[in-house]
């Protein structure tokens, strides 16, 4: 179906009389959440929202395919049916009978969903993706289904269970009454390349779907990126794994959660050191967060530590012992300071359940008392 059928005949049906440019940002509103401003159209700079001279030339012919590729990861079908069903049941019934020239079966209570898969394709096309013959789709599903059975768990584990696609983000594994149920397909990263382990990857339905059509090198090597990022946190974890750290880190943090701002203003530190062990140059963000973070909290975190120490409740010895360990390990599988940060935050936070910013918090307490980062020789 082309565009420029499916936006006129949906516009007479469900557009409540509003002219093109109103219909057409509703009608994209119903499928993608990605905004107007990042359509990358021509913007009105006055609305900040897409010219109406462009829209009105697009529903005459079709999207524009940068338009198209910016949302095609984005796109819900379930919000566009859901949304759609939301109509009078007349209107439902007229669109049913405008589309029964492109399907035969459509009515009144599938029709939204007919609309959707059509609305999608639009846009798959649009974004240049090449549709693909059903010999090739069934050869793949087959191929996905083994790969699922060989890999499946691995991968969803690898991901921490939600879609890694960027912008994605959705749960692969859902709860139903109790029961949990998997929602994913495992993809191949490089499609050229065979199916290991280290060239696949777990996706939600729809990216899975998407990416299966998509053969822009962008994409690919988009993955790639993430599939890295993966193997290199996941390997940190696991280096991680045998060395122990105090489940006593639970109560420092609750006291860290529970400071207020009255507790804090007269116990700043002014932290020369931490340019001894960290180079703004190197990491500016990383810097500035762990200064900060010591300058606020350091004497008031000490503070916590001795208490809980000295009534027995932390080994505060033992817990400098164990970050050093952790620190050294890190530091010996040549973790830049960045990583290293962030996978020890990682460590505390599997440890404790506590919010990542607290543990960023300790982390920075333990690079002011020298357990975390050597200073930097010259
Ligand atoms: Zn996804």
């Amino acid at each position: 179906m082309e565009f420029k059928d499916f936006f006129s005949t949906l516009k007479k049906r469900i557009s409540d009389g509003y002219d093109v440019p109103e219909f057409f940002h509703d009608l994209f509103a119903m499928i993608t959440d990605v905004t107007e401003e990042e359509w990358g159209t021509p913007l009105d700079p006055a609305t900040k929202k897409a010219k109406e001279s462009s829209l009105r030339s697009y529903a005459k012919r079709t999207i524009p395919q940068k338009f198209a590729q910016k949302i095609v990861y984005r796109l819900s079908k379930e919000n566009f049916i859901e949304s759609l069903n939301s109509r009078p049941t007349d209107a439902l019934e007229l669109l049913a009978d405008d589309f029964l020239a492109y399907d035969a079966e459509t009515n009144k209570d599938n029709v939204a969903e007919k609309t959707a898969d059509w609305f999608v394709e639009i846009i798959q096309n649009a974004a240049g993706f090449v549709p693909k013959s059903a010999m090739e789709q069934s050869k793949q599903q087959l191929a996905a289904a083994d790969l699922k059975a060989k890999y499946g768990l691995y991968l969803l584990s690898e991901v921490g269970h939600n879609c890694p696609f960027p912008g994605c983000g959705r749960l692969l594994t859902k709860t139903n009454d109790g029961k949990t149920v998997d929602s994913y397909e495992v993809s191949l990263i490089d499609k050229k390349k065979a199916p290991e382990i280290q060239n696949l990857l777990a996706l939600c339905p729809q990216c899975y779907a998407t990416y299966f059509l998509d053969d822009t090198p962008k994409s690919c090597k988009e993955l790639q990126e993430v599939k890295r990022l993966l193997v290199t946190h996941n390997g940190s974890v696991a280096l991680l794994d045998n060395l122990p750290l105090e489940k006593g880190m639970v109560g420092v943090i609750k006291k860290v959660v529970k400071l207020k701002e009255s507790d804090l203003v007269n116990a700043s530190l002014d932290p020369k050191e931490i340019k001894q062990k960290l180079n703004p140059a190197d990491n500016i963000a990383l810097y500035t967060q762990v200064n900060m973070y010591v300058t606020t909290y350091f004497v008031r975190i000490r503070e916590i530590m001795m208490s809980l120490d000295k009534r027995g409740d932390i080994e505060y010895d033992e817990i400098q012992d164990q970050m050093r360990a952790i620190y050294k390990r890190l530091k010996k599988a040549k973790k830049a300071n960045m990583e290293i940060f962030n996978e020890i935050v990682d460590k505390i936070h599997r440890v404790s359940l506590q919010e990542d910013i607290y543990c960023q918090i300790i982390v920075s307490y333990f690079i002011q008392s020298c357990e975390v980062f050597d200073a930097i020789t010259k």
